[in-house]
């Protein structure tokens, strides 16, 4: 096997999903380029969670991650991008790293067509939070629509005529506060913040390191 085939074995398309985004974007952080790299051999020697080393190759790894998933972890990419086999996803910021994620995720029939890995992202999660916030007030609420209007807004589960929505185009907290509404999520409970809202506008979220 030449060694170009050694990284195509793996689809493109792979690389374009969500759960393999996150990895090439730790690949691309400082503590994850390897230790020694042998371009003869095309393997690397990464830093590990423990005391041993990581051995990694294009095609495996000896790291938790690729022995659970069989799938390129973080270390693979490193070595991959390094050895100019890839290009990794780039992102400035949290923020830039979370939009791209959201945007890898296919619809789905779920409500709202949403993927339901979407809510799991740390910039919706903090909206899904903040739907019983002070000052929201639901009127209009049309059950059998699945519609109503919320702080001004006309809002279905798909979409909402508020700023945050018509930036981002994913859920705003008017939409879990409708889907929430119509049973179809849960109340979110009470929890410290973990992240702080700038004062600009409902666009960006900081999170508290
Ligand atoms: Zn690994
Ligand atoms: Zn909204």
């Amino acid at each position: 096997m030449d060694n170009i085939a050694k990284w195509s074995q793996w689809p493109a398309d792979l690389h374009q999903q969500p759960d393999q985004i996150k990895r090439q974007f730790s690949a691309a952080e400082p503590k994850n380029q390897p230790l020694e790299l042998d371009d003869k051999t095309l393997t690397g020697i990464f830093a590990g969670s423990g005391k041993k080393p990581y051995t990694t190759t294009l095609g495996k790894c000896t790291c938790n991650d690729f022995v659970k998933r069989k799938l390129p972890c973080k270390h693979m990419y490193s070595l991959a991008h390094q050895l100019g086999y890839t290009e990794l996803h780039a992102a400035a910021n949290d923020y830039d790293k979370s939009m791209t994620i959201l945007a890898s995720y296919p619809s789905t029939n779920g409500w709202g067509n949403w993927h339901p890995g979407i809510h799991k992202d740390w910039t919706q999660k903090e909206r899904y939070k903040r739907t019983f916030e002070a000052g929201m007030t639901v009127k209009s609420l049309l059950v059998n629509e699945q519609t109503a209007v919320i702080n001004g807004y006309n809002v279905n589960l798909k979409e909402c005529t508020c700023p945050d929505f018509n930036e981002r185009k994913y859920p705003c907290k008017h939409i879990y506060r409708l889907a929430v509404e119509l049973g179809i999520l849960e109340k979110p409970l009470d929890e410290a913040p973990r992240y702080q809202v700038s004062s600009e506008g409902t666009m960006f979220v900081i999170k508290i390191k």
